[in-house]
């Protein structure tokens, strides 16, 4: 046709999630089909995060608070911050937009280890900025010099997933220190921490030290993951007020809606929750590594609930016959990693089925 979408829409491709259960269900007949594919929480959500979403449906001809205050009180006060530190997002994806459109312009660069979490570069592609890409890893360390050697004057942000999407590896305390020390001023640091409250390692960072000590940094959460509340897109971001009241500037209005903010509010509220699904993912993560290294395979060391496996051969083949069998898990080659496969930690039944199907199928 004659009406054509802008020039830096051409770059960009498709965000490509897991499959949907009953869309496996349907295309292969198969009823009991199991998602170990998009890192969720297998215990669900809080059930009183389901309750106050419940105790909201009698006002949903109202408004939802365009501010967030109660929620941001609640994550400003289990946190130690305020307030005005605070942007609450319709999940951490829109965030990363919403930063883009604060932040980007089009003679900027920014700089990404890969592979990681696919919306940093949707967000250049958008803004028509330059995505630099370096290496993730060097051994097996982030590679802090050569993140700092692709830095030059136009660069306004670094992404920093840690623990990271696919690998589950993360960047350890001294080593994000030495980047934020050795960062220039004009560059802003975008800390991804979907995955934060899952790290055990001593020696993590989840980075809100350097929020609290004024660094040019913003921490990206999420209630997607360990809250179990992906299905209502609750995400925040924390930094030094003058870079929220940028993002607030571009964002819409009413972009939480009331249910969202109420069991989010509920969700923080609920600790024995918050342990249970951690200590069940400790111990499924462990299930999981072991099962898939007695059958031959690598897994990355993870901090995360899921594990970044590499077969040694093409894994398009395994993932399509696992999904045929009802296991869905993610193709490493939508990184261009195309002998892994990324699996998220399920439940101790999920993990055994996993693991039943790889071993009937190797
Ligand atoms: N950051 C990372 C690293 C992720 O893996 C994800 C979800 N896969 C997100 C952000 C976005 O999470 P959500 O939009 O569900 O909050």
């Amino acid at each position: 046709g004659s009406i054509r979408p802008r020039e830096a829409l051409q770059v960009m491709k498709p965000y490509s999630p897991g499959k949907p259960i009953w869309e496996v269900q349907q295309e292969w007949g198969l009823e009991k089909v199991i998602k170990l594919a998009s890192n969720e929480n297998p215990l669900g959500p809080s059930p009183k995060a389901a309750a106050a979403i419940q105790a909201c449906l009698s006002d949903l001809n109202r408004y939802p608070d365009a501010d967030t205050s109660v929620l941001k009180e609640a994550i400003a006060a289990k946190l130690g911050f305020t307030s005005e530190q605070l942007i609450v997002t319709n999940g951490a994806g829109e965030l990363i937009t919403l930063i883009s459109e604060a932040f980007l312009e089009a003679n900027d660069e920014i700089v990404v280890p890969s592979p990681t979490f696919s919306e940093y570069e949707f967000g250049a592609a958008l803004m028509g900025t330059r995505l630099i890409t370096v290496p993730l890893l060097t051994k097996d360390r982030y590679d802090v010099d050569g993140i700092l050697a692709a830095v030059t004057e136009r660069t306004k942000i670094v992404y920093i997933c840690s623990p990271n999407n696919p690998t589950g590896t993360y960047m350890s305390k001294p080593e994000l220190q030495r980047l934020m020390d050795t960062l220039p001023g004009h560059v802003l640091t975008v800390f991804d921490g979907a995955y934060s409250e899952f790290a055990d390692a001593a020696d993590y960072s989840d980075g809100l030290e350097l929020v609290r000590r004024g660094y040019p940094i913003l921490i990206i959460r999420t209630f997607s993951k360990v809250y179990g509340l992906a299905g209502i897109r609750v995400g925040y971001g924390i930094a030094d007020g003058s870079i929220v009241n940028a993002i607030r500037q571009v964002k819409e209005p009413f972009n939480v809606n009331a249910l969202a903010q109420a069991g989010a509010i509920a969700a923080l509220e609920d600790d024995e929750h918050l342990e249970a699904t951690r200590e069940s993912n400790r111990r499924g993560r462990k299930q999981l590594y072991e099962g898939l290294s007695q059958l031959g395979m690598h897994c990355e060391e993870s901090m995360s609930n899921f594990l970044w496996v590499r077969l040694g051969t093409d894994a398009g083949l395994l993932y399509n016959q696992l999904m045929q069998r009802g296991v869905i898990v993610r193709y490493g080659g939508n990184w261009g990693y195309p002998e892994h496969v990324r699996i998220s930690v399920g439940s101790f039944e999920e993990n055994e089925r996993l693991l039943k199907e790889l071993r009937t199928l190797l």
